[in-house]
């Protein structure tokens, strides 16, 4: 709403010019905040995209450095998607990764930040957290994810996932580091039977 005073008659039509302007201006910053949200979201889950993740969690690595803090960083691998896949079709395997992105969402704070970071694996970067404490939000959310019944059509099906954990600066650096640390122990997690946590360097 905008109201004017003591406008004379003859301006009256440049300023309703000028509020059709104004009204327009205001819809393109409506738009771009749409189509921002929108180029930053994992349609499917709600979680973020990995190129968003991977340039904050290079900003939050900065912040950290500079204020000598830690931050953790999770990476989950659903285990044996495959055959949920194979067995129940790709629409249950959608409602999956949905579910996941859910429970993951769930058990993080505000300040942490998820993406989706491929097809069936999940990243998670939580600010001034320590590999201690990181470890036990990944194990809520193994147990939450082991407890969930999972909808297939008019079935309710269980899975698990595996996470792999790797903290600055302990255990690199640098985000390529991070990165490759916390999936090397996702792979032992997986080699040692699925359904695990396993954090780097332990
Ligand atoms: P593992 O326990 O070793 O992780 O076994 P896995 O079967 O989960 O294997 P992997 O992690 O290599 O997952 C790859 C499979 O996940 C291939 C494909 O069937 C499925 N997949 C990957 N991305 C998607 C996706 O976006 N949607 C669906 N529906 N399935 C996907
Ligand atoms: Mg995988
Ligand atoms: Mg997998």
């Amino acid at each position: 709403i905008i109201t004017i005073e003591n406008i004379a008659e003859e301006e009256l039509e440049k300023f309703e010019i000028l509020a059709t302007q104004l009204s327009l201006e205001i819809k393109k910053v409506f738009l771009y905040e749409t189509v921002e949200k929108i180029a930053i979201t994992d349609s499917l889950t709600g979680l973020y995209v990995r190129r968003y993740f991977t340039d904050r969690l290079d900003e939050e690595l900065g912040r950290s450095a500079r204020q000598g803090l830690k931050v953790s960083f999770l990476m989950l691998d659903i285990d044996d998607f495959k055959k949920i896949n194979d067995t129940y079709g790709h629409l249950v395997g959608d409602v999956v990764l949905k579910d996941i992105g859910r429970i993951i969402r769930e058990n993080i704070r505000e300040i942490d930040l998820a993406c989706r970071y491929g097809g069936e694996e999940f990243a998670a970067m939580l600010p001034e957290t320590s590999k201690e404490s990181a470890y036990s939000v990944a194990e809520r959310i193994r147990k939450r994810v082991e407890e969930n019944a999972f909808k297939a059509y008019d079935e309710r099906l269980k899975l698990t996932v595996s996470l792999g954990i790797a903290s600055y600066p302990d255990d690199s650096s640098n985000q390529h580091g991070l990165i490759e640390a916390a999936d090397q122990a996702l792979y032992r997690g997986k080699r040692s039977g699925k359904n695990v946590v396993c954090r780097h360097n332990k």
